[in-house]
């Protein structure tokens, strides 16, 4: 991924007073970005999806008033962590304090918003970086193209390495984005795992900028690369229906295709 260009440059300096500054502007646009674009019904939804998953037993509701909104100025970024969804286990408070879009329950911490754990070693506390507070390169309506990371339940996490007709913009660090069950296609879907996995390649629209999230409902969205899920050899359109056929060990996998499958063309 191209680091170099445009944010990219900034965002590499070490110094912590442009990092703070940074923060604050990033926050800012962040604001803006929640104010346009907020949809509360699909938070809940993410929210579900977590609980469904996640191993750990919680009682208490995701404390959501403390995804706190542009208040990380205070914050100084110290170590970026991974992308985590409410639910996720983020660390013990026998480590860390639990600070914004953070909250504890018996003695575990736990991700309250879809974002990126952040560490701050100075004062050993731990928070989440909502999602909207990323540099917002990405639109309503984007056609974009990534990587499908993890499969979870009812979600697909996706790594978008591109947009379409933005191709000079380029992409500004990681973007995680999410996938529904219930935006896969204009039909139901029994089982994710027979619509994505793991390595697909994939087009999609984004139609939710808060906890971005896409959608692959349409002829030419969908998978356009798939790799065989035994011995990883990329799978090739069967002519006269819709599965893939491995060419190596002949296995047959279903996807949720685009129309565009296997030509290359965004
Ligand atoms: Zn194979």
């Amino acid at each position: 991924m191209d680091k170099e260009t445009g944010n990219g440059e900034e965002m590499n300096m070490n110094d912590e007073v442009v990092v703070e500054e940074m923060a604050e502007e990033v926050a800012e646009e962040a604001t803006e970005v929640v104010i346009q674009e907020t949809t509360a019904e699909t938070e809940e939804e993410i929210i579900t999806d977590a609980e469904e998953e996640k191993a750990a037993p919680i009682e208490k509701e995701p404390a959501k008033h403390q995804a706190g909104k542009g208040n990380i100025e205070e914050e100084t970024p110290e170590e970026k962590g991974e992308f985590v969804l409410p639910g996720d286990l983020v660390g013990t408070s026998e480590e860390f304090t639990s600070r914004n879009g953070t909250y504890e329950d018996r003695g575990n911490i736990y991700a309250a918003t879809t974002g990126t754990v952040n560490i701050n070693n100075k004062n050993r506390s731990v928070s989440v970086i909502p999602l909207t507070n990323s540099p917002t390169i990405l639109n309503l309506g984007d056609i974009v193209v990534g990587q499908v990371t993890n499969m979870r339940e009812s979600v697909a996490l996706v790594e978008i390495a591109g947009i379409k007709g933005k191709g000079e913009r380029g992409i500004v660090g990681d973007i995680n984005a999410a996938i529904h069950v219930s935006n896969v296609k204009d039909a139901y879907v029994k089982d994710l795992n027979y619509e994505f996995a793991a390595f697909d390649i994939v087009k999609a629209k984004v139609i939710d900028m808060r906890n971005l999230r896409l959608s692959t409902v349409g002829k030419e969205l969908g998978v356009m690369k798939a790799y065989c899920t035994k011995c990883r050899t990329v799978l090739v359109k069967d002519n006269g229906n819709d599965k893939l056929k491995c060419p190596k060990c002949e296995r047959t996998e279903t996807r949720k295709l685009s129309s565009a499958y296997g030509t290359g063309i965004l």
